[in-house]
């Protein structure tokens, strides 16, 4: 597939930046001049997609939203993990939803932890009893609290392919039994702290998506460091759930698109997932409760107010 395929409307042109490649949501440019010449400029926009569709209608602030989360969680875990974060100064067109990194060599793992069972993880479960080859207790169900957090990485598709769940030994054997491990135990060390800070706020971090990659030693840190990558803890990477409304064996409420995906396959929205088209435009009344999940989100999370 090809952006067009997937909706996904040009990236604009910025000043002294070179467009390197967008995705569903983020446009990547690489930098070029000035102190971080042939460093990586991440553009978060107001994109949204369910059910892998890119939709026409955009949620306002999102990409801010989403990109000042991101950083907040970079610094909650710097003495955990050194991440790619350069520069917040960016040109004025994408001020806010954008942020000058470090431009790694990334592992092609997707690098996800689950403390709860939902969603890939239940289907295959569900299936055969085990998550990316780690066998669970009998009798999960939806939104039920695993023993212990457990890493399940997948493999990171190509633009408009699903990603796909491997067995650790399948890391290990595609990048290294060091690097697989390094990758487990960091992105364990993260959820943990994570679902910890979030807990004492009331929500429940049922799973994150983390992405590493290697430093060149061109930046800050020095060639071979594994760097944390990519945007983090945010609900486009992550299940948030409130924790007062956590019922296992239901399909749990949760901060993020939920609201969207919901509103697409109620009978109302007119659309039919069957044909193969994208969804409809999203009635303002969506595009603004959507968008005050991710506020709210945010401020719960952060502690600050948007
Ligand atoms: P999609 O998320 O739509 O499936 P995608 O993952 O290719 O597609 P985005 O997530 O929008 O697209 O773009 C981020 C891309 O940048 C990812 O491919 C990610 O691996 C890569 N990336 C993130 N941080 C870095 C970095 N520091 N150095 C190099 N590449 C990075
Ligand atoms: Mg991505």
């Amino acid at each position: 597939l090809v952006s067009a395929d997937l909706n996904i409307p040009p990236a604009p042109a910025l000043d002294g930046m070179r467009h390197l490649h967008s995705g569903k949501v983020r446009d990547l440019y690489e930098v070029e001049s000035g102190e971080h010449a042939g460093q990586l400029l991440v553009v978060a926009s107001d994109r949204l997609s369910i059910f892998d569709f890119v939709l026409d209608t955009t949620i306002p602030d999102k990409g801010e939203i989403l990109t000042r989360m991101s950083l907040w969680w970079f610094e909650q875990l710097a003495d955990l993990v050194p991440h790619h974060v350069l520069s917040t100064e960016v040109p004025a067109a994408v001020r806010g939803r954008a942020v000058v990194c470090e431009r790694l060599d990334m592992f092609p793992v997707e690098c996800v932890a689950r403390g709860y069972l939902t969603g890939s993880g239940l289907l295959d479960y569900d299936a055969t009893g085990e998550v990316c080859g780690v066998a669970l207790p009998a009798g999960l169900v939806d939104g039920s609290r695993l023993p212990e957090p457990v890493f399940t990485p997948a493999t990171k598709a190509d633009l408009g392919e699903h990603d796909e769940n491997v067995s650790y030994a399948a890391v290990a054997e595609r990048i290294g039994a060091d690097d697989a491990a390094h990758l487990r135990e960091l992105t364990l060390a993260v959820y943990r702290r994570a679902d910890d800070l979030a807990r004492e706020r009331g929500i429940i971090l049922a799973d994150t998506k983390l992405e590493f990659g290697r430093s060149e030693g061109r930046a800050r840190h020095a060639a071979g460091t594994i760097v944390l990558g990519d945007e983090v803890l945010t609900p486009d990477s992550s299940r948030f759930w409130p924790a007062d409304a956590w019922q296992p064996g239901r399909t749990q409420p949760s901060y993020d698109k939920q609201i969207v995906r919901n509103w697409a396959l109620s009978a109302g929205s007119g659309w039919d997932r069957s044909t193969g088209a994208a969804p409809p435009p999203l009635p303002a009344e969506v595009v603004e409760r959507t968008r005050g999940r991710y506020i709210e989100a945010y401020e719960l999370l952060t502690g600050e107010s948007w």
